[in-house]
């Protein structure tokens, strides 16, 4: 069971020695997710050792080349790597268009099918749900459309205490039950309840990744009671003019995000190259909130050890 995010790029704009453009590969319980494919994508994800063709679904943040230019190079890989399954890809409405055109003038002839699902401009929404995985988009406030996203998981069965089922004797059926969060009433009246049986309720966890964005209250929504929260810093408060020009955040908008949406933990990310230390935009933040690191790449973020239950 694990609920993990690896960081493959956290750079804005351009690619450098330092750092990649966005993406970030998420494995929810063996489900993986791409997150954005800035350039250098394909590279990343091999340095990681993820197999192209575990990847079902893409959410794309928005149409920006630091986001999005290397999805047609992984696609084309998957293609000559022998994929068959199809592959789902989020984002706004015009990724198809631009991508379906890339492929077609690049000629490359796919063997299996691109589902593509358009998120809502409109309001915060579930653009994916399977089983106990919930995906939510939220419209966020760039130069272009752009969303956020909010992933969150709820594993539905319960873990047992060792002691209560033998002190109990429970059968296979009763174990089923309980697992699965339902309390066993027996034949003889006994009331077998799952807070009593099981180990505490699992609140669930959730993860929620900003894309480019200026502050909102769309975010600021779709983030509440995260237990992380990437958002993207792409300035310091100097710059907060120029952050407001370009659809950006300064690290210290980015802190006060995560304090109003009362998150456990803020990743900073999307750093500019301007910044030869990152020490300024992570002493903003904390400033504001302190429950703040910096982003590094081809570093893996179990969730569940930012959880503060
Ligand atoms: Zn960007
Ligand atoms: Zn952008």
């Amino acid at each position: 069971m694990r609920f993990d995010v690896t960081v493959l790029g956290c750079g804005a704009a351009t690619p450098t020695e330092r750092y990649q453009p966005t993406s970030q590969i998420l494995n929810i319980s063996e489900k993986w997710y791409l997150l954005d494919a800035g350039e250098g994508v394909q590279i990343a994800l091999r340095s990681q050792r993820v197999p192209f063709q575990k990847i079902e679904q893409v959410f794309i943040s928005h149409m920006h080349g630091d986001h999005v230019l290397g999805l047609p190079g992984l696609i084309g890989s998957m293609n000559l790597l022998g994929r068959r399954r199809p592959l789902i890809l989020h984002g706004p409405v015009v990724l198809e268009r631009w991508l379906m055109e890339c492929l077609r003038l690049t000629s490359t002839y796919l063997n299996f099918e691109l589902e593509f699902s358009v998120n809502n401009q409109d309001q915060i929404d579930t653009c994916w749900l399977d089983g106990d995985i919930q995906v939510l988009s939220a419209p966020v406030k760039h130069r272009v459309e752009a969303y956020g996203y909010r992933f969150n998981w709820t594993p539905k069965l319960l873990n047992l205490k060792k002691q209560q089922v033998e002190a109990f004797d429970l059968t296979r059926s009763e174990v089923i039950q309980l697992k699965n969060g339902q309390n066993v009433q027996r034949e003889n009246g006994q009331l077998l309840i799952v807070e009593e049986m099981c180990y505490t309720l699992n609140p669930g966890l959730s993860y929620v990744f900003s894309g480019d964005t200026a502050p909102c209250v769309s975010l600021d929504e779709l983030a509440e009671g995260a237990n992380l929260l990437y958002h993207e810093a792409t300035f310091m408060e100097s710059l907060s003019i120029r952050a407001k020009q370009t659809g950006h955040s300064t690290s210290r908008q980015a802190a006060n995000t995560a304090l109003k949406a009362g998150v456990d933990t803020l990743l900073l990310g999307h750093f500019s190259s301007r910044y030869r230390s990152l020490k300024g935009l992570l002493d903003e933040a904390f400033e504001v909130f302190e429950s703040v690191q910096l982003a590094e790449e081809k570093t893996c973020y179990d969730v569940q050890s930012f959880c503060r239950i």
